[in-house]
């Protein structure tokens, strides 16, 4: 080993939320961790809603009172089949009650979430944040390293990859992806709005993809706010791009039938062209994927980084204390516990979103009576419900409630 590699136990790669997430909760179960990564705080008019299990892990983390004030409830998600399709079903609400839930989650700026979860990192005893870029990483027999963009070098036994969609860890790693597109773009934008949305997030299923209203908490000025994920075809999406404030705020209108009244745009605006990525392996080397660095499916059912959160979380679990953490056995235990979760979220998205886009008389049909099913068989509900929030298996620790902890 080279005397100018700085070494701990893991370094963490990628300062998102995943990477934040990631970092501290190996440091708060004793491990030595380097974080590299800059937070980006950029304002990208995107939210995140966060379902229940990754509220547990905000709180078993400590740093869920400080999320709480930017947080708005959702209390209840409803469907509303808007593709004028023969077999259209009704509207359906999922309400958290149905499953003993106060709320499904809470949605919150992705920028806030981040600076939360960066500054908590930086107190976080055990943890040393490094904010730079990794230009290179080499895995290895028994130490990985990564450089730094000042030549810095450091090393650990076990490199964790958050480093989002385009993981220069993973292809060091040699490990391969499935990637692909769909012929959408999401547009993202934040909204005020007259009318109340009484903690209820509504999905339109349009034609081009959904069009999501979701709620956000009120500010001075503006007490009825949401934030809106729009997907389109890319045409339409760079004609909505060029519209200004006000007349997007009509065809926001229009395409939400008027639920919100009357609404204001509020900052930028936010484009993400829609494709996915499924990495076939999660673990190479001694360089383990959590997060975007494993999975990528367009924004539907708030599935993303709650998806990438239980990759933390069975992460944790999965390292033995006092053990060499990159050791292929716990590697290995923690591709088995991921895989399934990872498969099913990748394949439901997929499907979900292409029998919108097919325009097929057998698809709509199904997934008409998919939608009925659910409105009128409350027991199919709860279970699609609690699927949602949480896969069926054994619950990793950091995501149990408080008192049931680690036991
Ligand atoms: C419009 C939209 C709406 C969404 N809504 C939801 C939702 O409601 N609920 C939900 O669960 N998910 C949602 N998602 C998905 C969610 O946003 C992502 O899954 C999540 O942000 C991924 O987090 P991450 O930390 O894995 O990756 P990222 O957020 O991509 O973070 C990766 C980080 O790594 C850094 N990085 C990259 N390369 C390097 C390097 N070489 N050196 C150092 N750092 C590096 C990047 O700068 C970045 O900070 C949504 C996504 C979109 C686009």
């Amino acid at each position: 080993m080279s005397e100018a590699v700085q070494t701990s136990d893991i370094i963490v790669v990628g300062a998102g939320a995943a990477g934040l997430a990631a970092a501290m909760g190996l440091a708060q179960a004793g491990w030595q961790v380097t974080l590299i990564g800059k937070p980006d705080l950029a304002a990208t008019a995107r939210t995140v809603a966060l379902l229940d299990g990754s509220l547990r892990l905000f709180e078993n983390l400590g740093v869920l009172e400080r999320l709480r004030p930017d947080f708005a409830a959702l209390e209840t998600m409803r469907i509303v089949d808007d593709t004028g399709s023969l077999f259209r079903s009704p509207p359906v609400d999922f309400r958290a009650g149905e499953i003993g839930l106060d709320v499904f989650g809470e949605n919150i700026e992705n920028r806030l979430l981040v600076t939360h979860l960066a500054d908590a990192a930086r107190a976080t005893p055990g943890l040393t944040f490094i904010e730079g870029k990794v230009v290179h990483a080499t895995p290895g027999e028994a130490l990985a390293c990564v450089t730094l963009e000042d030549g810095a070098r450091y090393g650990a036994r076990l490199l964790v990859a958050a480093d989002g969609r385009k993981s220069l860890l993973r292809k060091a790693a040699g490990i391969a992806t499935r990637d692909w597109s769909y012929p959408q773009v999401a547009l993202t934008v934040l909204l005020a709005h007259d009318r109340p949305h009484r903690d209820v997030s509504t999905e339109f299923h349009t034609r081009q993809g959904p069009f999501t209203l979701v709620p956000l908490p009120g500010k001075d000025g503006a007490p009825h706010r949401s934030s809106l994920v729009w997907m389109m075809d890319p045409l339409e999406a760079s004609r909505r791009q060029r519209l200004d404030d006000v007349t997007l705020a009509q065809e926001i209108e229009r395409q939400s039938h008027h639920l919100h009244g009357r609404v204001r745009l509020e900052g930028p605006r936010g484009a993400f062209p829609m494709s996915g990525l499924g990495a076939m392996r999660l673990a190479a080397h001694r360089i383990a994927l959590v997060g975007d660095a494993a999975h990528g499916f367009p924004p539907i059912g708030a599935q993303g980084l709650n998806l990438g959160l239980r990759d933390v979380a069975h992460l944790v679990d999965c390292l033995t204390p006092g053990q060499d953490p990159g050791q292929d056995e716990s590697l290995a235990r923690y591709e088995a516990a991921r895989q399934g979760d990872i498969r099913l979220r990748i394949f439901g998205v997929d499907l979900l979103n292409r029998s919108l886009l097919s325009g097929l008389m057998p698809v709509d049909a199904l997934r008409g009576f998919g939608l009925m099913a659910l409105a009128a068989i409350r027991p199919l509900r709860k279970l699609v419900m609690r699927a949602g929030v949480m896969p069926r298996g054994s619950v990793p620790s950091l995501m149990r409630a408080q008192g049931a902890n680690r036991l």
